[in-house]
């Protein structure tokens, strides 16, 4: 793998451009039109800036400015294909959207290309037939902040070629993550599996009256030594994404979405990127 195409340059498709790009390989970026290219190119510079602050390895010394030049931009597909070697999508999670731009590139890309999807909530299988390669095609899914949340969750359909798999893993590898093997399709992979069923038990709790976000942190934060509980983790999600997959659960689940909705989302309290959600912003220690 050497030519890298992001399909899509929003939250996660700057992120991993950026990284790969960083990694050292060649990456076209692709959007729609020249406004979101614009705010793409103003994605990479906070990037930049965002690695150096943080510490990643290397970031100093102009090596975060310098990944900028690796990456091309483009509002043309045809062309952003065209000599990929891998493609990795990120445009938003929606089937139709998602079917439609794969049928475009099974056209555009050469056909030895290998095709990700970054699809937090759709499975592979529901996407495979309209890449037109089935078995050059899987699930590639990494997290928010990839260059300190650095797993990539490799996941296959039973038809992904075993050597396609491997050559994925290996790249993921390659860009600094941590490539997390999944065996079979499983909807939300391995972190939501685990993730959400977690903040649903804490927002039981809340919503049946026993106790309070602060108790609840407090006591998975203590009693773990994991570093957030619960409401932190919310308020760093963002209340309106925990809203929206709430109202979507049972009646303990719609409660909540009610409670986020009534005393938080209509103040325009919606967590961590408003300064303030279950908590404010920045915390007082
Ligand atoms: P986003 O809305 O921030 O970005 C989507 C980008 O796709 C935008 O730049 C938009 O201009 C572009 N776009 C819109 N229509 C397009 C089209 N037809 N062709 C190409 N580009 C198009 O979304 P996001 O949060 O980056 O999510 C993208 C994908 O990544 C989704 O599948 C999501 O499930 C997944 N994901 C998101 C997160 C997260 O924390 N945000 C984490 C893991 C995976």
């Amino acid at each position: 793998m050497k030519n890298i195409t992001v399909l899509g340059t929003g939250v996660l498709g700057s992120q991993i451009a950026f990284q790969t790009a960083f990694h050292g390989f060649d990456v076209v970026a692709y959007d729609i039109d020249q406004a979101a290219l614009d705010r793409a190119a103003e994605r990479f510079d906070a990037l930049a800036a965002r690695y150096v602050a943080d510490g990643v390895e290397n970031a100093a010394g102009g090596r975060a400015a310098a990944t900028i030049a690796r990456i091309r931009l483009t509002s043309d597909l045809t062309d952003a294909a065209a000599t990929a070697d891998l493609v990795i999508e990120a445009v938003p999670e929606n089937l139709e959207l998602k079917q439609n731009i794969y049928r475009t590139l099974a056209d555009a890309a050469p056909e030895t290309t290998i095709f990700a999807t970054n699809s937090s909530t759709l499975l592979p299988s529901a996407l495979a037939a309209s890449t037109g390669r089935p078995d050059r095609f899987l699930a590639l899914h990494f997290a928010n902040e990839i260059w300190s949340h650095n797993t990539a969750e490799v996941m296959g359909t039973p038809e992904t070629d075993p050597s396609v798999y491997d050559a994925v893993v290996a790249f993921a590898a390659e860009i600094g993550m941590v490539p997390i093997p999944i065996k079979k399709e499983k909807a939300g992979y391995l972190l939501n599996s685990m993730l959400v069923p977690f903040l649903e038990a804490g927002a039981g709790l809340l919503v049946d009256g026993i106790a309070d976000p602060e108790a609840i942190d407090a006591t998975w934060r203590i009693g773990t030594g994991a570093p957030a509980g619960p409401f932190e983790i919310y308020d760093i999600v963002g209340l309106t994404t925990a809203y929206n997959i709430s109202r979507m659960g049972g009646e303990k689940q719609q409660r909540f979405a009610q409670l986020l909705k009534e005393q938080y989302i209509d103040k325009g309290k919606l967590g961590v990127s408003t300064g303030e959600g279950f908590y404010t912003y920045p915390r007082a220690n």
